[in-house]
């Protein structure tokens, strides 16, 4: 049996076809899933008995467990459990715009960013598209709000599960699903080119955000082993043609590491590299955690890297901290439940 919460209208549409119901169905059961939130086969009461009866055969509406949570101010980390006992993290950031949910896509990641701890946990699987939209569905509910951006920058890289994370997609952007408008969707990648060209002819209106981290090939191979499969003069090439097809801008991320990528040099080398491009560079203050060697910039050595990349007319902000005492950073928090600590 599958979870109903993997499937997009379209595909909703083709199972209720091809049982011998009319396509409409679908939206109708969308709006029980998504709208009214239902969680018993028992109160879709306009779906007839021989359909539900169907239905109740071929899906699950089982949800995923929420077994640990940390409160701050204006952040809630949230530790799943899903069925088969694996564990992912998720994120609610409290800002002025809105309620914004960092979800992960994996169980462990295999990029092996080295500042990174998910990269401590090698991947176990794929997180399944239902998996995801539980995130979602289980915090609104959890907290009695409604989420209205979303960022896949939790646990895993979105771009080595394109294929459950494509109909995830759908399935919050759909008006008749969870309804979150593509413009407040974000899906942050290593740098994976060949999905980078895929994700381009998808035309899907979601933002991309590339985390990049590094101004020269040497130092982000250090950093980012992904680097020495797709090199920075091919990837910022894709981001080109990104940014010429969509007529959209490209975020970077750069997360700044004391005394290793955060120098003056590296400041006016990843000005160069961006030049002329539409982009923005989001710098993020590094979130230290006790396993992994390296420190947080200083304050003045952010500064300093921020107004060279301004002199160099680079649109540029410093990221917010959220929770560093929460322990935010991407894999913390299932790490330190993990090792029970
Ligand atoms: N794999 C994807 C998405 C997950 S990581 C990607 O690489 O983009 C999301 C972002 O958090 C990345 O930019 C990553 O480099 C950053 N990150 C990881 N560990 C961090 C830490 N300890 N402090 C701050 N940012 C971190």
């Amino acid at each position: 049996m599958e979870s109903i919460y993997g499937f997009t209208l379209e595909m909703l549409e083709d199972y209720f076809v091809n049982i011998g119901e009319k396509k409409f169905k679908a939206t109708q059961v969308y709006e029980w899933l998504y709208k009214k939130r239902i969680t018993s086969w028992d109160e879709m009461t306009n779906v007839k008995k021989d359909t539900l009866n169907q239905m109740k055969k071929d899906f699950t509406l089982d949800s995923i467990s929420i077994i640990a949570k940390n409160v701050g101010d204006d952040v809630v980390k949230y530790l799943f459990e899903l069925a088969d006992s694996s564990k992912v993290e998720a994120v609610l950031m409290k800002h002025d715009y809105g309620n914004s949910l960092c979800v992960s896509t994996e169980v462990g990641c295999n990029m092996g960013c080295t500042f990174c701890e998910s990269g401590r946990m090698k991947k176990v699987r794929n997180l399944k598209t239902n998996e995801m939209v539980l995130q979602i569905l289980q915090i609104e509910k959890d907290l009695k709000i409604r989420i209205s951006h979303v960022v896949l920058m939790g646990i895993g890289e979105p771009f080595d599960n394109y294929d459950n994370v494509i109909p995830f997609i759908s399935i919050i952007n759909s008006g008749k699903g969870i309804d979150i408008g593509a413009r407040h969707i974000t899906i942050s990648t290593c740098g994976i080119i060949p999905k980078i060209r895929e994700f381009i002819s998808d035309g899907r209106q979601v933002n991309l955000a590339i985390s990049l981290h590094a101004s020269n090939d040497a130092l982000r191979s250090k950093l980012m082993p992904i680097n020495k499969a797709y090199p920075l003069k091919d990837l910022i090439k894709i981001l080109k043609e990104y940014i010429e097809v969509t007529g959209r801008r490209v975020t970077f991320e750069y997360v700044l590491l004391h005394e290793v990528n955060d120098s003056y040099e590296n400041a006016t080398e990843l000005a160069k590299l961006l030049q002329g491009m539409n982009c923005y560079v989001n710098l993020i203050p590094y979130n230290e955690t006790s396993h992994i060697e390296y420190k947080k910039s200083s304050q003045e050595r952010i500064l300093a890297f921020y107004d060279t990349l301004k002199k160099n007319k680079i649109n540029v902000t410093i990221r917010r901290e959220f929770g560093a005492k929460l322990m935010a950073a991407c894999g913390q928090l299932r790490s330190s439940y993990e090792e029970g600590c």
